[in-house]
């Protein structure tokens, strides 16, 4: 972690802002509280907290583990964005902030529980147990998706109202808890969307494809990179129509919803990253 420096120019900016009536607007109340542009709040394994850092001149920095956060708002009051892995444990958790003076402190939030469904499915050992190749090639693959997440890039989003990113059936199966054969898998982490083979895909909010591919178990798959650490992950497409490097409007076609990857039929899964946890894209829908 780096010390941020002060930046005398920010400085004037934010002392600026103040005088053109920034703190008039939001008075006495945390910047990303109950704002539209943000995620909806949910302290849960899964979700997004919201917690106020209160106000300074420049934006803070803050971590929650190693992995830088969102901080958005204002002088007036600036609100970290936390996404909080499914694999929390409920109870007292806590990140580090960071002042432009370089002065660290710890803000302690809570972590509710949340019992997520659970599926049990017997099916043929052979369709569950990768064989050494495949295992290998998942973990390179999962160590790629890894170093992708780890990118927290400029500008920051000033909005975070996504689109879904195709019209269709949304499940609510965000955080499904599977177990094959008695052996629990990784919960699922995203929302499927059903949609047939050839449905357009829009991406949910403005960004940059920053990694195409075909994967494993995601199939082939982009991902956009929306600035601040959220990404947006579409998988299981039959055609991408963008490169590495292409920047993308909101709303903006990208590929086409297929069935590659390990499925067993044709849909999108639409998976939300935001500090290299995912999180539940239904939150960042309000619509
Ligand atoms: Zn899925």
């Amino acid at each position: 972690m780096k010390a941020a420096t002060p930046d005398r120019r920010n400085v004037l900016a934010s002392m600026a802002a103040l005088w053109a009536g920034t703190l008039w607007h939001t008075p006495g109340r945390a910047a990303a509280e109950g704002d539209a542009r943000w995620p909806d709040a949910s302290a849960v394994p899964g979700g997004v907290a919201l917690l106020p850092l209160g106000p300074a001149a420049n934006r803070p920095m803050a971590w929650s583990d190693d992995a830088r956060l969102l901080v958005v708002g204002s002088p007036a009051g600036w609100t970290a964005l936390v996404g909080i892995p499914l694999s929390a444990v409920p109870g007292p958790a806590r990140i580090a902030v960071e002042g432009a003076d370089g002065v660290r402190r710890v803000v302690s939030h809570q972590i509710a529980p949340k019992t997520y469904a659970q599926q049990r499915l017997k099916v043929a050992p052979r369709t569950v147990e990768l064989s050494p190749d495949d295992l290998a090639r998942h973990e390179r693959e999962r160590a790629h998706q890894q170093a992708l997440m780890a990118r927290f890039s400029d500008p920051l989003p000033t909005d975070l109202r996504m689109q879904a990113p195709v019209s269709g059936t949304r499940s609510s199966s965000f955080g499904l808890r599977r177990v094959f054969n008695g052996e629990a898998r990784q919960p699922h982490s995203g929302m499927d969307i059903a949609a047939g083979t050839g449905t357009v895909v829009r991406s949910p909010l403005a960004g940059e494809v920053v990694d195409t591919g075909d994967y494993f178990f995601n199939g082939q798959t982009v991902w956009i990179d929306h600035g601040g650490g959220v990404f947006s992950m579409m998988c299981h497409l039959s055609r991408i129509d963008v490169r590495v490097g292409d920047r993308l409007a909101q709303g903006q076609s990208l590929a086409a919803v297929g069935a590659t990857g390990r499925v067993t039929g044709p849909h999108l899964h639409w998976g939300v990253v935001l500090n290299r946890v995912s999180v539940d894209p239904a939150l960042f829908i309000h619509a």
